[in-house]
């Protein structure tokens, strides 16, 4: 039995996590965590058995301390629980299905408890790629990329030398806004951006796929994950969704991974890397499918991805900031609160205000995010 644990058990990737323990039963989970879904949470704790789960305020840990008073498991809440759960002691992989920069502290605890992680919180990665990286090196351990680009180069990596990679061209659908220009955008609101036209995701990362803020959170993620310069990151639309990524090498040659748009392949391959499982699901028909198109990403549309750029090119605490700014900025739209086209606006003038530090440590980096995100309030 392979022992895991999730921190974000209820979410998108948490439950389709779930469902690959549920169809291969070979995987005992440990821990389960959720911000508030005590219902959920409730209902995966009988069907799955951990001996720990967490929820966020303590309030709902006492409530789903008395629904589950039958069951034999802990029940934790805040950050300390969360930590719990990471460095549980039978763990050998903790899948970050977390969402946002509160994924920190628990990955770095369960790094250095040596667990191997399968990643999808890619905030983590983003603000603390520079401790993040050399951290899991000094502990041997191993971190399997969830993110469906990660995942395609990561496989099309598989039996090639680092040093002959040329670049890392990773795709992007463009989102529900793909082709349309700033004036149309003036007035969308969160149900509008909230249509992915290819993926079912958590309504954070869905809205940064409407803002192409996604694929910049994503150029940082691979280069701290591949060790490769920004630079050398290219970002192709590709609006059907099939290719995944791709690696050119030295000579010019391309590995891509292709698939139907489901992310349980990329979480059932960081699972059990370097084992291929059977997986049911719909297959590539390339005679329905036809045709595939490239176009260029529209950064003046979308100015994520250039902020990201800039963000990753200045370093230090500058793409924990472009982070913070986002993930404040994207509850504040979602809230209604600020127009869709804000997003990019408060981002940007956040990094202009923003006094760099080199290399900040995890209280730093708090720090700033605590500090982003009173700005932004001040600001709007
Ligand atoms: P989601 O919103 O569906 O789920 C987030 C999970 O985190 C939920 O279980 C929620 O309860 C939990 N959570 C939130 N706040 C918490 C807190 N304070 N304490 C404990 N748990 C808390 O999000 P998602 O779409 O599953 O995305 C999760 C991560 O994976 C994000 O970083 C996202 O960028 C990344 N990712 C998601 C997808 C996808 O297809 N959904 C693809 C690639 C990467
Ligand atoms: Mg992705």
């Amino acid at each position: 039995m392979k022992k895991i644990a999730i921190l974000g058990s209820t979410g998108s990737i948490g439950t389709q996590t779930l469902e690959i323990v549920r169809e291969q039963k070979d995987i005992e989970v440990l821990g389960i965590s959720a911000g508030s879904n005590v219902k959920l949470l409730e209902q995966q704790i009988r069907e799955f058995k951990p001996k720990l789960a967490c929820v966020w305020t303590e309030a709902d840990a006492k409530e789903l301390k008395s629904k589950v008073k039958d069951q034999n498991v802990k029940i934790l809440s805040g950050m300390e629980g969360l930590i719990e759960l990471a460095i549980m002691e039978e763990v050998e992989i903790l899948v970050t299905a977390i969402v946002g920069m509160i994924g920190i502290r628990p990955t770095i605890a369960a790094i250095e408890h040596g667990k191997n992680i399968a990643l999808a919180n890619k905030e983590t990665l983003v603000t603390a790629g520079h401790i993040i990286m050399p951290l899991a090196k000094e502990h041997h351990v191993s971190i399997y990329p969830v993110d469906s680009e990660h995942s395609a180069v990561f496989q099309s990596l598989n039996g090639e030398n680092h040093k002959e990679i040329e670049k890392i061209l990773l795709t992007a659908s463009g989102g529900p806004f793909r082709g349309k220009k700033r004036q149309d955008l003036y007035h969308v609101e969160a149900k509008d951006a909230l249509k992915h036209p290819n993926w079912s995701m958590g309504r954070k990362i869905t809205i940064d796929s409407a803002t192409l803020v996604n694929k910049g959170l994503e150029v940082i993620e691979a280069k701290w994950l591949f060790d490769i310069e920004p630079e050398k990151i290219e970002v192709v639309v590709q609006p059907q969704s099939i290719i995944h990524s791709m690696v050119q090498y030295v000579d010019g040659g391309i590995m891509a991974q292709l698939g139907t748009p489901d992310m349980k392949l990329p979480i059932q391959y960081a699972l059990y890397y370097p084992e291929r499982r059977p997986l049911m699901g719909k297959r590539v028909d390339f005679f329905e499918l036809a045709q595939m198109t490239f176009e260029k990403p529209d950064t003046k549309t979308f100015k994520g991805l250039d902020l990201a750029y800039r963000a990753i090119s200045l370093g230090g605490s500058m793409p924990t900031v472009f982070n913070a700014a986002n993930e404040k900025a994207v509850a504040l739209f979602l809230e209604g609160k600020i127009g869709f086209l804000q997003i990019a606006d408060l981002i940007e003038s956040a990094m202009e205000s923003h006094k760099r530090l080199e290399e900040p440590n995890v209280s730093e980096i708090l720090e700033i995010e605590q500090d982003t995100y009173d700005k932004i309030i001040r600001q709007i």
